[in-house]
């Protein structure tokens, strides 16, 4: 399996600022002038509190939400026209899985929507990637929060896109599970080396699986910044040394 097309060029987001109107004509500021880029097969994690826009900054890089001012773009293209062409794999949190369709046809979902064959093998791959076999034929309620959301990326990646959208995807399940999951799934992504963007709360999550950490601070009036902390991905287990961290 390979995780699509080369796009040559990667995620940028540039100077965006994003308000929400609210009633009566009063607006809320979401982010103010983020700058952020991915390079093609980087796993960056976007870290930061509660309410400072971290998934306001994926929904305008999946093209489900568009920048006041500023820009955001992929490959050049703008979001909605790789959505478009089924090159993004999203997955939120509260995974979204159809209760009533086995394992498998929830993974061969997208196909469907993309009007597209479903490819047996690919699923078959899929399914053995997140560690499923065996439960192809399970439905979700019968299977654990942590198998779930395997499901979920598993889905998230069954069109081979070019850049797989995460957000708080470990968010509902408890420290152990989520920390398995981890470190599972960093081999998944050491083979696929595919363009993510993992959205998370969690420092130790995000220092464990991305390659960069991009932290969004909190100002008042839900304002943020970017700041890159400049973590490296140990490449031996003992080498996270202090001076990673470098502003
Ligand atoms: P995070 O994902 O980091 O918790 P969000 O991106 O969801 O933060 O939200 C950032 C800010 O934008 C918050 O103040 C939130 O209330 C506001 N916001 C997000 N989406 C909307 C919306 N659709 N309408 C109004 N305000 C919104
Ligand atoms: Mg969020």
């Amino acid at each position: 399996m390979n995780a699509g097309a080369p796009l040559g060029r990667s995620v940028r987001v540039e100077a965006v600022s994003k308000s929400f109107r609210l009633k009566r004509g009063a607006s809320v500021q979401a982010i103010k002038r983020v700058d952020l880029e991915i390079a093609e097969g980087e796993f960056v994690a976007l870290i930061g509190p509660s309410g400072s826009g971290k998934s306001t900054i994926l929904r305008m890089i999946a093209g489900l939400d568009e920048p006041t001012s500023g820009s955001v773009t992929i490959a050049g293209e703008h979001p909605r026209v790789l959505a478009r062409d089924h090159r993004l794999g999203v997955a939120f949190q509260d995974h979204a899985l159809l209760p009533w369709l086995t394992v498998r046809k929830n993974i061969e979902l997208p196909f469907r929507v993309a009007g597209r064959d479903v490819d047996r093998h690919q699923v078959d791959d899929l399914i053995d990637l997140v560690g499923l076999r065996g439960f192809a034929d399970a439905r979700p309620s019968q299977l654990s929060g942590g198998m779930r959301q395997r499901v979920s990326i598993a889905r998230a990646l069954a069109l081979d896109p070019s850049v797989l959208l995460l957000d708080e995807p470990f968010g509902a399940l408890d420290a152990v599970t989520r920390r398995r999951l981890n470190v599972e799934l960093q081999a998944v992504w050491t083979r696929l080396r595919i363009t993510t963007l993992l959205v998370t709360h969690s420092v130790e999550e995000a220092v464990f699986l991305a390659d960069r950490v991009v932290v969004l601070s909190a100002r008042p009036a839900q304002v943020a910044d970017v700041v890159e902390v400049g973590f490296e991905r140990p490449r031996e287990p003992d080498l996270l040394r202090d001076d990673r961290l470098h502003r």
